[in-house]
């Protein structure tokens, strides 16, 4: 018989290592604890091995939580619910709570349950060699100290696995609020999972095209309208969290819905590889962690959303501002279908004008892109131009092949924008691209804005080009206007002898408007039209030709004398101007032997004037015809 004495103090002995367990620090975690609990009951009764199983509900078992076998020793894992009532009911051994004792090839293994309010959920298993002398007491002491220590210890150990769980959630949620980027949300987020969780894996299902950065274990979301068997569809579309058991496949799937405040956009799949149960709060956990998620794409969305906002008003501001800065005409369609090809990405970009607001008298700019002067142009916009003119209202087509069938287009996107003026039809905006479907409706919107807002400065320059041509003063130089100087040559031609013609044109001008701005570059031609008036004085007339372009007529001037004094202009520009600016000039002449019209001397002195710039501008060129140089 063994003494009550020797029982307690086998207890106190129990007892006193139970207490170094529990005080000892807990870096290695549950499992290090459960190690170790083993290894105490282990030598405490002398055994050769011990083995802790908990009841798992999920798998209706008694489940090995860890062992000290090694491999070549394979235990028998497991006990059924039915194993374990079988046992309990046959093999009880009489007088003590023992539940069983196996016979093994080697020994003998003894059952101890773990109790709770006298439900078992647990046993312990120890084996020991034939010859070994069991103390059964001190196995049943084992079994009733075990099953405080181990309760007290898990809840111990929840609690901390607790705590990292909210110490994660927060870095989570801190990274969540410090950053606008969606890809290091959802990578924390799964980085969390991974970490806290690390035998389930994870996926997420997105309801949108995304494109990560990071290595993210991203799948596609598939749908259909139904999704009733579905259950990541079911999450995505109730919202709700779901469960998907496979049993065969040993897997258990739970999905989490990616919700936001307005919407869900995804799904998180945790893929549990063994049957493992998902508790309540791990669910809540996940959850939450996949609320955080939805919270961060919704937010980036909005973000890009309000960002896109931002670009497009910025483009129509910036747009019209400088369409508003006096352009002249071509550069205003210049820039206009510059900023339409770089913004919507077009491949072609075309302004058609229309004559009295007549659609079928059209004229296309040579601004535009290369397709409009094609040949084969003609049909295509003919078709839009005239479907404006019915609509009066703009065109957007997504795919030309399956509007019209029979009409074949290189261009299946196509957005047409009509400029209308005070009820009047200007003319119309064409963007088109070769693949269907390329632009989307809020790029067909902010076309449609954008030019809503540019008519206004088209119309202006416009008008404005067309009473230059009407008056005889240039309203920004003051020097004559091209129609004046044109007239006067004609009449002079019909009455003189002879007479020379110099067009100047400023060198690398659309430099000095993009170094100092139109306003300066305004500025500068008034500069050199002021020093061209006063060296010419009344000698001859000096003309705005256009843009930068200006041009003198010297009356009984033979072209020698007309060339030195086109070198002095040279000379006085490139020493005068501030800031400096130089100029190319080309000269032509006439008398009483040249053959052609007014228009040929000034097409020669055009001809020369590319002669310069070819030479390498800051010169002057007389022309070539004359066989002089
Ligand atoms: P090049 O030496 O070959 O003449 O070069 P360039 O840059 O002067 O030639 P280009 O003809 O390509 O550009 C002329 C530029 O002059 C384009 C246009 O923006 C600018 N321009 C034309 N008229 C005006 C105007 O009235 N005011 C201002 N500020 N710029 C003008
Ligand atoms: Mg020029
Ligand atoms: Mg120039």
């Amino acid at each position: 018989m063994i003494s009550n004495k020797a029982n307690s103090q086998f207890r106190s002995q129990l007892k006193a290592h139970f207490f170094d367990l529990m005080t000892k620090d807990e870096q290695g975690g549950w499992s290090q604890f459960v190690e170790d609990l083993e290894a105490i009951i282990t030598d405490s009764i002398k055994a050769q091995k011990a083995c802790i199983y908990i009841y798992n509900k999920a798998e209706d078992a008694f489940v090995l939580i860890s062992s000290t076998w090694n491999n070549n020793h394979p235990a028998k894992e497991e006990l059924t619910s039915q194993d374990w009532l079988g046992l309990c009911e046959n093999q009880t051994i009489m007088g003590t709570s023992i539940i069983a004792r196996e016979h093994l090839d080697q020994g003998y293994r003894y059952f101890m349950p773990l109790v709770n309010h006298e439900e078992a959920y647990g046993y312990i298993s120890v084996s020991y060699n034939l010859e070994e002398n069991v103390v059964l007491r001190d196995l049943e002491i084992v079994g009733e100290e075990v099953s405080n220590v181990y309760l007290k210890m898990r809840s111990y150990y929840q609690s901390l696995d607790e705590e990292k769980r909210h110490e994660r959630l927060f870095r989570v949620t801190a990274k969540f609020h410090s950053s606008m980027n969606m890809d290091d949300v959802l990578a924390e987020i799964i980085d969390t999972l991974r970490q806290l969780y690390p035998v389930f894996d994870y996926y997420l299902l997105l309801s949108h095209d995304y494109s990560s950065a990071h290595n993210l274990p991203i799948r596609e979301l598939v749908y259909d309208s139904d999704g009733s068997n579905n259950p990541s569809a079911q999450a995505y579309l109730t919202g709700e969290f779901q469960f998907e058991e496979s049993w065969n496949e040993r897997q258990s799937c739970f999905y989490a819905p990616l919700k936001g405040k307005q919407g869900v956009y995804g799904v998180l799949q945790v893929v549990a590889p063994k049957t493992v149960q998902f508790v309540n709060e791990d669910i809540n956990f996940i959850t939450l962690l996949a609320n955080t998620a939805g919270n961060a794409l919704e937010n980036a969305r909005l973000y890009q959303q309000s960002k896109r906002l931002i670009s497009d008003l910025q483009l129509i501001n910036e747009t019209t501002h400088k369409l508003n800065s006096n352009l002249r005409l071509s550069d205003t369609i210049s820039f206009l279908s510059n900023q339409i090809l770089h913004s919507f990405h077009a491949e072609e970009v075309g302004v058609l004008l229309f004559q009295g607001g007549n659609v079928e008298d059209y004229q296309v700019l040579q601004e535009s892109s290369s397709f409009f002067s094609q040949d084969g142009a003609e049909r295509l916009l003919q078709y839009i131009t005239s479907s404006i003119g019915e609509q009066r209202d703009a065109l957007f087509i997504g795919d030309f092949s399956v509007k019209n069938p029979s009409f074949y287009s290189p261009y299946q996107s196509i957005m047409a924008i009509p400029m209308i003026q005070t009820e009047s039809l200007k003319g119309v905006v064409i963007v088109m691209h070769t693949l269907p479907y390329y632009f989307s409706f809020e790029t067909f919107k902010l076309l449609q804005s954008l030019v809503h807002h540019s008519t206004l400065a088209l119309a202006n320059s416009m008008l404005r080009e067309e009473l230059e041509r009407l008056v005889s003063t240039d309203y920004l130089t003051k020097l004559y206007s091209r129609k004046h100087l044109d007239e006067t040559v004609h009449k002079h031609v019909g009455q003189d002898h002879n007479g020379s013609f110099i067009i100047v044109d400023i060198d690398n001008f659309k430099q000095v408007n993009d170094t100092y701005g139109h306003q300066e570059g305004d500025r500068i031609i008034v500069e050199v039209s002021n020093l061209l008036r006063r060296e010419i004085g009344d000698k001859g007339i000096t003309a705005r030709w256009g843009g930068e372009e200006l041009a003198i007529y010297l009356p009984e001037v033979d072209i020698n004398e007309a060339y030195t004094i086109g070198e002095e202009l040279v000379r006085k520009v490139r020493d005068y101007t501030k800031p400096r600016v130089t100029i190319s000039c080309g000269v032509s002449y006439w008398d009483a032997s040249s053959e052609g019209e007014v228009v040929d001397l000034f097409r020669r002195a055009d001809r020369a004037l590319y002669e310069a710039k070819e030479s390498g501008k800051n010169c002057i060129k007389r022309e070539q015809t004359m066989g002089i140089e």
